[in-house]
């Protein structure tokens, strides 16, 4: 649920104080911090929820009926509620984990190894991130499914002819990007989902660079399973969830077994908890979900439409600055883009790039960004990636290319 905020009535300054982390400085210069991509910066609320989780409420989630046990266990839920209010979907069909990458395992595990076999494909993109590629793969060496991968155009978007080409009734299952991290390439999931539901073919989607910058209506994408992560939405570490439709989450075996995932164990066999708690074994992340649930909120204070229209405006900044700069390549350039900007400089190394940036105080990444195909189909190893989030600035930006200037000069 996101508030309709128009971005010009928001001050983004004051919005960027919320964040302690930003007020640092780094090598004697103020951050400039083009990171976000790989984890995003946290607002104080967001630190004050766990904190105060540590002081004042901590125990055992769904354990005692104490005092603390019931306040620790309504926080931990209550932050299933506000996601699942933010995505519009049902409670009971977002199990919380400890981000993307155990939610798309727990996919790839419970739902597919049981029903893939040999001559079944998954189909994937070619700008998938590791977490959307090695589990696939992981199932299909057990089963003898096989994958392929749907290919891109040479700006960084999806080759939609080739896509639907590839949906073939072999194809069983579709794990796909809602947004890229490494071109920003925001893929049209809600059309490429009808598509390949019309084909029988069970959606995936890897949402995890897509809830940080904009509003994402589930239940509107009509896609089976959506992971994210929250970390990269003003969240802590270790904090996330799978949606899954109902039907189909009750229809898949638990992937890990241990406490909190029962109805009742008996050595003879054991009947498990219904969805969301099946898949929720063990001590959850309690103060980490409490610290999503607070990011949440702030999110949705701010409305997710002004943080795109924020981020449009800085991005628009970004290219038109990195665009001035000779001998600099902007690697994906597609039509709809967050604010994801990878790119590379004549004769210099991408980590040289970084690490002299870094003496400037920006932060910015190098390497494959866990997308080895897709640095292979650019033909490049590594690129340099500055991604940004609402609480950047364009005085930030005006640095950055000022930074890389002078590192440019440096390099030759
Ligand atoms: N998918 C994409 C597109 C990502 O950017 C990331 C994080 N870099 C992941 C999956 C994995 O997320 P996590 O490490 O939080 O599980």
């Amino acid at each position: 649920m996101t508030r309709i905020t128009a971005p010009e009535s928001i001050d983004w300054n004051r919005v960027r104080a919320d964040f302690p982390l930003l007020q640092r400085q780094v090598h004697g210069k103020p951050l400039v911090y083009f990171d976000s991509a790989n984890t995003g910066q946290k607002p104080a609320s967001v630190i004050e929820a766990v904190d105060d989780h540590y002081r004042r409420h901590n125990a055992n989630v769904s354990r005692a009926v104490h005092t603390l046990g019931s306040e620790a266990t309504e926080a931990y839920e209550s932050t299933r509620q506000r996601l699942a209010k933010h995505l519009n979907v049902a409670s009971e069909e977002l199990v919380l984990t400890s981000g993307t990458t155990f939610a798309l395992n727990l996919v790839a595990y419970s739902y597919a190894l049981p029903r893939l076999s040999a001559g079944d494909v998954v189909l994937l993109t070619r700008m998938e991130h590791h977490a959307n590629i090695v589990p696939w793969q992981l199932a299909c060496e057990r089963t003898g499914a096989t994958i392929r991968v749907a290919e891109l155009h040479p700006d960084g978007s999806l080759d939609m002819d080739a896509l639907h080409a590839a949906m073939t009734p072999e194809v069983k299952i579709l794990g796909i990007a809602h947004v890229s991290n490494v071109l920003g390439t925001i893929n049209p999931v809600a059309a490429i989902c009808r598509e390949a539901r019309k084909r029988g073919i069970v959606t995936v989607v890897d949402g995890s660079q897509a809830l940080p910058h904009m509003a994402v209506d589930i239940a509107a994408i009509g896609c089976d399973f959506y992971a994210f992560t929250g970390h990269k939405m003003c969240g802590p570490t270790g904090t996330g969830a799978l949606w899954a439709r109902r039907e189909l989450l009750a229809s898949m075996p638990p992937f890990l077994g241990g406490g909190e995932m029962i109805k009742e164990v008996r050595y003879d066999g054991t009947v498990f908890a219904d969805p969301p708690h099946r898949f929720e074994a063990g001590t959850p992340n309690v103060a980490g979900h409490v610290g999503l649930g607070a990011a949440v909120a702030y999110l949705d204070a701010l409305g997710m439409d002004a943080v795109s229209a924020r981020e449009a405006t800085l991005l628009a900044h970004l290219t038109e600055e990195m665009g001035k700069i000779d001998g600099l390549r902007i690697i994906g350039t597609a039509k709809e883009k967050a604010a994801v900007v990878s790119f590379l400089v004549e004769g210099a190394h991408a980590h040289d790039l970084a690490t002299l940036l870094d003496l400037e105080g920006v932060a910015v990444r190098s390497g494959h960004h866990c997308a080895h195909p897709l640095m292979a189909f650019f033909g490049v190893p590594a690129t340099c990636r500055a991604s940004l989030a609402f609480y950047n600035t364009h005085d930030e930006i005006e640095a950055f290319a000022a930074a890389l200037r002078k590192v440019r000069g440096l390099l030759g």
